[in-house]
């Protein structure tokens, strides 16, 4: 269906930082899928592992003991703090999973109607109750009824979150990105978290991150609420976690992560054999390879120079970012700047209608990121001139 206004270009490659056409052009991918190929395109220990994977045993459903996803889940609760792990295809389903999870959390605490606070400009996905919780108004137009049970505040507003819980003893759990992706690279303050956490703690709600994007080193950390002190009750996981081979998680720690119980939720292809075999193979590389320390090394270096180059531009609202998630705001709408970039061989996003949006590989070397901040610069000064 046309769910997608498509660029015009047909991939049919890809090797490391770079996609290939089918007429044979190259392009840096400073995108990598949305946030998916943080070990880039065809990665060797991947590839290996989804063959060998497919010859052995690709899917058997969750009605029966799963070692590798058991290894999986072993390993992300050894790098997150989490304690238990429900693994599903999609960020989206990763969110719907906490979203019940704290709806039951509510319910057993003998709260009837359990509400979730979310933040304005959030983005949690595209199912009618992550559509709910998402804070855009035109992804949601045309889709209502929405859900009841969301409370919405301003992002980056303690005050505010403090004055919901205080008012609402329904509010069982509060739902919020430790970066904002979609709605415009959003880095809240020091102590936000933090914060948020304190606040929860006071009225017994539940913490939870959606990490779908922050997640599996992309900020610098194998998930964004590691740069606070502050660890959530509820994580969820997708995007880069299996590199492109779809797999969703939502984790949980204490109380939360034993809400859950059989025939509460499930998933049929949830953490089956082949996509653990692929996000076990992306973890191990992850850690083997440091590219952690390497998004946070070179995401610094990537906004040192942008600023350096572009903030003296008038039409530059705003460069900011954490490890490789960057976003360079300007004063104008710049949705066509999609489509320069791909004339000039470079694939970037716009997001929140004027911030360009970057999110490259975690593998990309010093020289292609010589070049992309070489190209991204004179994109953005050829179109602010
Ligand atoms: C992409 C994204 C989602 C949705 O993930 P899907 O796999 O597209 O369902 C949810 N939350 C955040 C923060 C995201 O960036």
């Amino acid at each position: 269906m046309q769910t997608y206004g498509r660029l015009p270009v047909r991939f049919v490659r890809g090797e490391g930082a770079w996609v290939e056409d089918d007429s044979g052009t190259r392009y840096l991918d400073g995108l990598s899928g949305i946030a998916v190929c943080g070990l880039g395109h065809a990665h060797p220990a991947v590839a290996a592992a989804v063959a060998e994977q497919a010859r052995t045993l690709v899917h058997t459903s969750n009605l029966y003991h799963l070692p590798l996803q058991e290894k999986l889940a072993a390993r992300l609760c050894e790098v997150s703090g989490m304690d238990r792990v429900f693994f599903c295809n999609s960020g989206a389903e990763a969110n719907e999973a906490a979203i019940k999870l704290a709806r039951l959390y509510g319910h057993n605490r003998g709260i009837d109607e359990p509400r979730i606070l979310v933040l304005d400009n959030a983005f949690h996905g595209r199912t009618m109750a992550t559509l709910t919780a998402t804070g855009n108004r035109k992804a949601q137009q045309g889709f209502e009824p929405l859900l009841p049970g969301f409370t919405r505040v301003p992002f980056n507003d303690l005050p505010a979150i403090a004055a919901a819980l205080a008012e609402d003893p329904s509010i069982v759990a509060v739902l919020l990105e430790p970066v904002q992706g979609e709605g415009g690279v959003r880095v809240p303050g020091k102590g936000y978290l933090d914060g948020v956490r304190l606040l929860c703690d006071q009225h017994a709600c539940l913490m939870m991150c959606d990490e779908v994007q922050t997640g599996i080193g992309r900020t610098g950390r194998w998930f964004a609420f590691q740069h606070n002190s502050a660890r959530p009750d509820v994580l969820t996981s997708a995007k880069g976690l299996g590199n492109g081979v779809p797999i969703g998680a939502c984790l949980a720690r204490g109380a939360a992560a034993d809400t859950l119980q059989p025939g509460s939720h499930g998933s049929t292809f949830g953490g089956n054999p082949l996509a653990s075999a692929a996000a076990l193979a992306v973890l191990e590389t992850l850690q083997r390879e440091r590219l952690t320390e390497r998004a946070e090394q070179l995401g610094r270096h990537l906004l040192d120079a942008f600023r350096q180059e572009l903030a003296d531009l008038p039409g530059v609202r705003d460069i900011r970012g954490r490890g490789l998630m960057l976003g360079i705001e300007l004063d104008r709408p710049c949705g066509e700047l999609v489509a320069e970039a791909l004339a000039d061989q470079l694939l970037i996003n716009v997001t929140a209608g004027q911030t360009i949006r970057l999110l490259p590989p975690l593998i990309l070397s010093d020289a292609e990121a010589e070049q992309l901040i070489r190209q991204m610069v004179r994109l953005v000064r050829r179109f602010l001139a």
